[in-house]
């Protein structure tokens, strides 16, 4: 299989290709962009730290809410808003289910040591496992399963912010994650997508529970640059800024464990249980990356990867290394079971061929036309 020279996108990848020396036109597309961006650019914490005082005086309970997942990013982030910017946040974390215990103990030790209020969503997990299960069975090339959790654990997160009156959100993302979150259009095609893949199972009720969650949409502006913080807060909307999208901050996996080490007693999972490598990451994303290496080919992490190798924080041979797909002996079983699915239906299951889009109407047509225009995550 041909993986671009410079970043880790496979031949395998929708819509690549590549020139005479490897490298693929995503990387290229990426250069080309670098310059336009950088004078819409904060140039330093300070400038940030500055536009972000005036969410201290807006008489609210709580100045933003930083969703924390326990993982090194979200750690990181959290220790600076509360500690070098003096805001007070709402800590939001989502249980979806297949938490890694370590996971949530970071979260636990750090929101007590900073001593912030912490709230866990704990979603329903018969919901949880009809997604995973109509996901991994899905067909469908571009749509992961992990797509529509993230999806939901993002919406939840809006949710808290929109009922607990706070104007702003600002999580760990990664840049990769920023920039699949910035592509509208992109996010646009996998809302009808994933409809389309509920549709086929004949679920009406998880469908009609699905696109429910999506309403608080229409609160939230998604930061693109400086000029977002630059205006006066919108008391109607909440803004949400993934806090890597600032270049001085760095996604070093072994930079960030070292600060949050060295804070707060923050503990790893056990070597080998996450994915990719050296991550916080749920268990089901073995499952899930199982099945998009057979149907889609390639993962969303190899997507996320590439950025950050192209924005040069993490080399091409270490997000290779991270993106070995090895799960530990017996975990497949264990996960299909959980959500009543067959492993041995990934053996003969083919993606499907793209066609027309004969259904894609019929979603559209549950979203009013002011959600539709507001449609981005
Ligand atoms: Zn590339």
């Amino acid at each position: 299989m041909q993986v671009c020279t410079r970043c880790v996108l496979p031949e395998t990848y929708p819509g690549i290709t590549f020139d005479e020396n490897g490298v693929c036109n995503i990387c290229h597309t990426f250069d080309a962009g670098e310059k336009e961006r950088e004078p819409e650019r904060f140039q330093s914490e300070e400038e940030v730290k500055a536009a972000l005082q005036k969410y201290k005086n807006l008489g609210r309970k709580y100045d933003l809410l930083v969703p924390l997942s326990g993982g090194v990013d979200s750690c990181f982030t959290l220790i600076r808003i509360v500690e070098d910017f003096g805001l007070k946040p709402m800590v939001f974390h989502s249980d979806h289910g297949w938490d890694d215990p370590i996971a949530t103990r970071n979260v636990e030790k750090l929101c007590k040591e900073l001593d912030v209020d912490l709230l866990i969503w704990k979603n329903e997990l018969k919901f949880m496992r009809r997604l995973f299960k109509i996901f991994n069975e899905s067909t469908e090339p571009d749509v992961s399963p992990c797509f529509p959790c993230g999806n939901m654990l993002y919406l939840n997160g809006l949710e808290i912010a929109a009922n607990f009156n706070v104007p702003l959100v600002i999580n760990g993302y990664s840049k990769g994650q920023t920039a699949m979150m910035h592509d509208e259009k992109k996010a646009r095609d996998w809302y009808s997508k994933m409809i389309n893949v509920i549709l086929d199972s004949g679920d009406t009720d998880f469908l009609d529970q699905f696109t429910k969650k999506w309403a608080v949409l229409n609160q939230q502006v998604i930061y693109q640059d400086r000029r977002d913080l630059e205006k006066p807060v919108d008391p109607e909307k909440i803004l949400f800024i993934p806090f890597f999208v600032f270049k001085f901050y760095k996604t070093d996996k072994e930079e960030l464990k070292k600060i949050c080490k060295a804070r707060f007693d923050w503990e790893p999972l056990e070597e080998g249980s996450g994915f990719p490598a050296r991550t916080t990451n749920c268990e089901m994303i073995w499952l899930n990356s199982v099945r998009d290496m057979k149907i889609r080919k390639y993962t969303h992490y190899h997507d996320e990867y590439s950025t950050i190798v192209r924005a040069g924080e993490m080399t091409r041979e270490q997000a290779l290394e991270d993106l070995e797909l090895d799960p530990p002996p017996g975990l497949l079983e264990k996960l299909a079971k959980d959500i009543n699915f067959d492993l041995k239906y990934l053996d003969t299951v083919k993606p499907k061929k793209v066609e027309p889009r004969t259904k894609f109407v019929k979603a559209e047509s549950k979203m009013s036309k002011e959600e539709d225009d507001d449609f981005s995550f």
